[in-house]
């Protein structure tokens, strides 16, 4: 039986770094992938947010985040404009209404979303902002089954001095055929990778992946954290 599959995802790239591999573990298996991307990206480049005077970069990176979309093979990829890397002038709610709207829409039986301990703001902001849209309350329209953190390099190895809450993996998933095509669609996100040995570099993808795997005894695997399973 084919499950629907949702990535809620702050920002275009971090479907490919958290969950990249396990997408397309997912439509192999017949299932229906899903993106919802909630930020715009690179307005937090300017001292002043202004998406005007960026249209033309953020339009491009729409179009790169629906050929990975289109490469992964997920159905369909969701845009909105939250501020990049600026979440937090945003009230909780806007962003919980946001999410709900894109559970009502694709009815997931699977969540793949950030870590509440990442260190940047709008990483925090959606992992909180799943959670809370994803309450179990009886009589609800749609009960998501399962929901898993991803980690994403840059950000939840960087969050340093959060010594209570840490990305702690139990769940992994097997990526050594889909690896390839991760890295390929990483490579799509031009102006989003840089050279090793920054965190965000194919070398550290690669690593990253290895040392996963060797926690699970596989040769490359992607680790996520089970926030809530119920069946
Ligand atoms: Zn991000």
């Amino acid at each position: 039986m084919s499950d629907n599959i949702l990535i809620i995802a702050a920002h275009p790239d971090d479907e490919v770094l958290g969950c990249g591999g396990t997408i397309v573990r997912h439509v192999c298996k017949g299932d229906n992938c899903y993106i919802t991307i909630l930020a715009e990206g690179i307005t937090a480049r300017d001292n002043i947010r202004n998406s005007d005077n960026r249209k033309l970069e953020l339009d491009t990176l729409k179009g790169q985040s629906k050929k990975v979309a289109r490469l992964l093979g997920a159905h369909e990829v969701e845009f909105n404009s939250f501020p990049d890397n600026r979440m937090d002038s945003i009230n909780l709610i806007d962003v919980v209404k946001v999410v709900e709207k894109a559970i009502d829409k694709f009815r997931p039986d699977i969540i793949y979303t950030h870590h509440y301990a990442d260190l940047n703001i709008d990483h925090q902001i959606t992992a909180k902002a799943v959670e809370t849209a994803t309450r179990p309350i009886i009589g609800k329209t749609h009960f998501v089954s399962e929901i898993y953190s991803f980690e994403i390099l840059s950000s939840t190895e960087w969050s340093f001095a959060n010594q209570h809450c840490h990305f702690h993996p139990n769940y992994f998933v097997d990526i050594n055929e889909s690896l390839e095509i991760k890295i390929e669609a990483l490579s799509l996100y031009r102006s989003e990778v840089n050279d090793f040995p920054h965190p965000r570099s194919y070398e550290a993808v690669v690593n990253l992946s290895k040392i996963r795997g060797s926690q699970a005894g596989l040769y490359a695997a992607e680790a996520f954290s089970l926030i809530r399973k119920i069946i």
